[in-house]
């Protein structure tokens, strides 16, 4: 027997990025766990991926090319070789290209964070194609846009300080099912003697165990932050020296803030002046004493009309109590900016045929739905003719879905499908290629929650005649005819181009080292803004951003309620006065793993959480069959009364796969295609429905 450990990283759409080792005998791999010496994954997997191979060895992998043969979203095919699956591919892509190249769209996301099978050979193909550009907004880019006008970069705490801070605020995430390595911190801190403060719609598994939870309606944390900094500035809970030394418009700030009175506040969130002023008392007396207080916010807050404006007012609070001067103060949204990540040389922008260079588009992956059920117009450019979907399963992710079906339903659009299993949107593929799992190619990944690279070697050989992504589109550059030099890159050489050797954060970055040592920590100081140094135009941690205001937005914190509620849609709410989230269930990772059996007998089936007195309102008992619907559609799912779920709010957790639902529909047929004010993004919990009896 030939028995070795591989190292590898978690491909997925999480934080954690943990580090892994893999057992492989004989060519199969045998078990899988975390690193016991990655300071941050500690030996510990997720339930998910603690089920990897369950899902690599999955007897519906996908394994050879196919073509379809029934009508679209019906899910009929029959194998095909590779050689015609990239012929046909790449005579459509020339047929249309000829015509306009811009009416070819790649759809791709986070289905792998990794380096080189996310968007580096692909990117390179689609940019020499000449094809649209896609707006990668579905998930964090609201959150995003906020930080960086207020802090300058998607930066911030190092998740292993955490558990030296005294007071945490768990804002808008649920840790325990997404970011369970900050949760461990966060408990270690709480057996020190940290207080932990969970702020969400929804008394989640996470806010259940913090010592206080907060329950303010969806779309409204802006408004908390704004009643919070009121409270500071009113009851001097401040750092004068480093407001002086380190922000910029404060006194501006004074003013803004200075009708948000607990009252105010209170009234916009949905909960009680007692509970803004005990967070503001406990955050800024905690920060007076000199002990550091910590915020981890999530992308939760953020989809909502005012999601950027959000993150923004969030991010402003540690600097006007000082809590960058510690490293287990400040806040943190995202890692991804601490690295030097060097994306033009992975996906060569420059190849750009010169022509369309002037007249590229972009298209938002967030309106799908609308964008491929648009004609061909002066404003649009060329209808979308073809689509390459990888790393991405937006029939059921992306919002308003049954418009987004309707688009992948079109007969005249020639659709292509990278993928593991057959998704609900491979049902909607003219050719489907299998792809490699990560046991099963090269990567190297940055994360957005820690501050390690971590390598990713092949454990197995591919199974069946599944290929990487990277390789997919070098083969199919090849048969295109793109002959530049760097379409003959290997995995290893786009490995090595990640990230920049000569910045400070990455100095000691050498991929074939990295390989070896399975990941390695960047160079970033403890506590990176305790002596200002903020990446913004001025250098200061900016309550006041002039960039804001030559963008047309407002330069200072503000609210905006969402599109949906009865501040803002009274008529609306009338017809519809529930509103809905739908965050991440504990054992499903947006779609993934929602076909693995384990996983989905541990969750049952599509579920909705409602408050006793608006089921009792509406004659619903626990365990009924409801419909939830709103103008855009409806779906059925069984009725959890609990009061997790606050009054006037139901929680759909997902996200299902829609061909696994009892009536193939998911959360999805409720949200809407409308944009956050930052960022571009979908706004997933800004959402009023309805729920009846099925
Ligand atoms: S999904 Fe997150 S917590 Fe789970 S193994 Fe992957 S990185 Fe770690």
């Amino acid at each position: 027997m030939n028995t070795q450990v591989v190292r590898a990283a978690c491909p997925h759409d999480c934080p954690d990025t943990c580090a892994m080792l893999v057992t492989v005998t004989d060519g199969v791999a045998t078990a899988i766990k975390g690193d016991p010496d990655h300071p941050n994954t500690a030996g510990v997997l997720c339930t998910k991926v603690a089920r990897y191979l369950e899902r690599t060895y999955h007897p519906e992998r996908l394994l050879y090319p196919m073509k379809r043969t029934g009508e679209k979203g019906e899910g009929k095919f029959q194998r095909i070789s590779w050689d015609e699956a990239l012929s046909t591919i790449a005579k459509q892509l020339k047929k249309i290209a000829e015509r306009d190249s811009r009416a070819i769209l790649p759809y791709s996301y986070a289905g792998t964070m990794g380096v080189v099978q996310g968007e580096s050979m692909a990117m390179r193909f689609f940019n020499r194609l000449g094809a649209s550009k896609l707006d990668r907004t579905i998930c964090s880019s609201a959150g995003g846009v906020g930080l960086k006008y207020t802090l300058g970069a998607k930066m911030g705490m190092d998740t292993e300080q955490y558990e030296h801070s005294r007071l945490i605020l768990i804002w808008g995430g649920n840790p325990i099912a997404s970011n369970l390595h900050f949760w461990m911190r966060a408990q270690e801190a709480k057996r020190r003697g940290a207080i932990l403060i969970a702020i969400d719609p929804y008394r989640s598994l996470t806010a259940e165990k913090c010592d206080h939870h907060i329950p303010v309606l969806p779309g409204t944390d802006a408004a908390l932050a704004l009643g919070l900094m009121h409270l500071l500035i009113r009851d001097d809970l401040l750092d004068h020296d480093y407001i002086e030394k380190y922000t910029l418009g404060y006194s501006l700030l004074k003013e803004r803030v200075a009708d948000w009175t607990p009252e105010k506040t209170a009234q916009t969130c949905g909960i009680t002046p007692a509970q803004v002023d005990m967070i503001a008392q406990l955050y800024g007396q905690t920060a007076k004493r000199g002990d550091p207080v910590a915020i981890r916010v999530n992308y939760g807050v953020q989809r909502a009309r005012g999601g950027g404006m959000a993150v923004r007012n969030i991010a402003c609070l540690p600097a006007l109590v000082g809590a960058w001067r510690h490293p287990a103060g400040g806040v943190l949204l995202s890692s991804g900016e601490t690295y030097p990540k060097q994306e033009q040389l992975l996906q060569r922008p420059d190849l750009m045929p010169k022509d369309r260079q002037q007249s590229s588009r972009t298209i938002n992956m967030s309106t799908i739905g609308d964008d491929l059920l648009r004609e061909t117009s002066p404003e649009f450019g060329p209808a979308i003719e073809a689509l390459v979907v990888y790393n991405a399963n937006p029939v059921a992710v992306a919002p308003e879905s049954a418009k987004v079906a309707q688009g992948f339903a079109r007969e005249n659009l020639f659709t292509v499908v990278l993928e593991h299993f057959q998704t609900d949107t491979v049902d909607y593929a003219d050719i489907v290629l299998p792809a490699t799992t990560q046991l099963e190619h090269t990567d190297i990944h940055a994360t957005y929650g820690h501050l390690y690279i971590v390598a990713n070697s092949p454990a197995i050989a591919p199974l069946g005649e599944a290929k990487p992504n990277s390789e997919i589109f070098r083969l199919l550059a090849e048969r295109m005819g793109f002959d530049d030099p760097c379409f003959r890159d290997s995995d290893d050489d786009l490995a090595a181009q990640a990230f920049d050797a000569t910045h400070a954060h990455a100095i000691h970055f050498h991929w074939p080292r990295l390989k070896q040592d399975g990941w390695m920590k960047l160079s970033v100081p403890d506590a990176p803004f305790a002596h200002g140094g903020f990446p913004t135009p001025s250098g200061r941690c900016e309550f006041y951003s002039e960039q804001m205001k030559q963008h047309g937005l407002d330069p200072l914190p503000a609210y905006l309620p969402p599109y949906e509620s009865a501040a803002s849609a009274p008529e609306l709410a009338a017809k519809y006065p529930l509103a809905m989230i739908s965050p991440p269930q504990r054992n499903f990772l947006n779609t993934t793993f929602v076909n693995v059996k384990s996983l989905r007998d541990t969750e049952g089936e599509p579920y909705l959480e409602i408050h006793p007195a608006d089921a009792d309102s509406r004659g619903i008992n626990d365990g009924d069959m409801v419909r939830i619907f709103n103008d855009r559609g409806s779906m059925v799912a069984k009725a959890h009364v609990t009061a997790n779920a606050r009054e006037g709010l139901v929680v759909a957790l997902s996200i299902w796969w829609k061909k696994l639902a009892s009536d193939g529909k998911n959360a999805n047929e409720l949200t809407s295609q409308r944009l956050t004010d930052m960022g571009r993004a979908p706004t997933f919990y800004d959402v009023l429905v309805q729920v009846e009896k099925a």
